[in-house]
């Protein structure tokens, strides 16, 4: 299949086009490098360096390579900052998209497949969490994802665009050369280990009075070749709708903080902080959806397997992605 891959530069994005190449398919990366990195895109893609506010740019770029999926990653995706500068979240990650769903529909691409998150899901009452679970998200960011869900649906029935909606839970490892590398870093694991590796003088868990067996939150980590897996198929996929990705299990923040300790064989100090405004106690998914219906089968149910992939991928980059 030719693919066009919407921030392909990008963590969830590199390693997706890594999978799907490995797999014999073509890959486009269209991406601003914004937060994306050169460097990561694979280079046996053909890669068009572009900003999707800019609608004739990535219009050429599918009309130059005629993709029969498109899959966008293509987003901010920092809550934090979602809260400060909402504007920017709604721009890029629904206008500026909006661009990638018209330009899709015009030149006549069958399928997108869409990176949404279980931010969607806000505070969930039933854990795990399945995809009828209302969705009420609690910052913009989530909003922002759930907003072009609903484009996206609209593209369906009105132009015929299928689309698939992959809700991810927390994307974590990393391949044998694609991993994640985000400046500033907010994410758990990643965090974690600048801390084992000396980067910052310790980690905060944010929160320890939590409803939890611990006190501290938990989440539901999922291998992203596992991710980028559900994406392939969802693109062999013919019908639309939105799928949980995750592995059905919870750990806790503490428990992935002895997890790192055990992968690296490196101590370094925890302080126990206050809560993060806006995190749920629990967020595990319920993915029988995605596997009945897409038939996806997750590799990874091993937090030590996954933590131990992104651990290699540090030491193989340790100052990340050069440029
Ligand atoms: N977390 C933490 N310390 C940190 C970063 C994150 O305790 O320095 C907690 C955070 O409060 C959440 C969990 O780790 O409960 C996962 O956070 P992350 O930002 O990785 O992903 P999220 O679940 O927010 O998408």
């Amino acid at each position: 299949m030719k693919i066009l891959v919407a921030g392909g530069a990008g963590y969830i994005g590199s390693c997706t086009t890594e999978y799907l190449l490995e797999r014999g398919h073509e890959i486009c990366v269209f991406d601003a490098l914004l937060n994306g990195h050169r460097q990561a895109v694979d280079p046996r893609a053909k890669f068009v360096k572009g900003n999707l506010e800019d609608y004739s740019a990535i219009s050429n770029a599918i009309h130059d390579f005629q993709p029969e999926g498109v899959i966008h990653f293509a987003a901010f995706i920092e809550v934090g900052e979602s809260m400060k500068l909402p504007g920017k979240y709604f721009r890029n990650n629904v206008a500026n998209a909006m661009n990638l769903a018209e330009a899709c529909a015009q030149n006549g691409v069958r399928k997108i497949v869409f990176s949404s998150t279980a931010a969607t899901y806000g505070m969930p009452k039933n854990v795990p969490i399945k995809e009828t679970e209302p969705t009420i998200p609690i910052n913009p960011y989530g909003e922002s994802k759930l907003m072009f869900e609903k484009v996206l649906r609209w593209y369906h029935d009105i132009h015929g665009l299928q689309y698939t909606a992959l809700r991810y839970f927390n994307a974590a490892g990393a391949t044998p050369v694609h991993g994640e590398d985000h400046h500033p870093e907010t994410h758990l694991i990643p965090l974690v280990m600048q801390a084992a590796e000396g980067k910052r003088p310790k980690i905060s868990v944010f929160g320890t009075d939590y409803d939890t067996p611990d006190g501290t939150c938990i989440r539901d980590y999922i291998h992203v070749l596992d991710l980028a897996q559900a994406h392939l198929l969802a693109l062999e996929n013919q019908d639309s709708g939105a799928f949980n990705l995750g592995t059905g299990q919870g750990h806790s923040v503490k428990s992935i903080i002895d997890t790192v300790k055990s992968v690296t064989g490196l101590d370094f100090p925890v302080e126990y902080a206050e809560r993060r405004p806006g995190d749920p106690a629990r967020l595990i998914a319920d993915s029988t959806a995605a596997k009945t219906v897409l038939g996806w089968k997750p590799q990874y149910d091993d937090i030590n397997a996954i933590v131990e992939s992104a651990w290699k991928w540090r030491r193989l980059y340790p100052n990340g992605y050069e440029d």
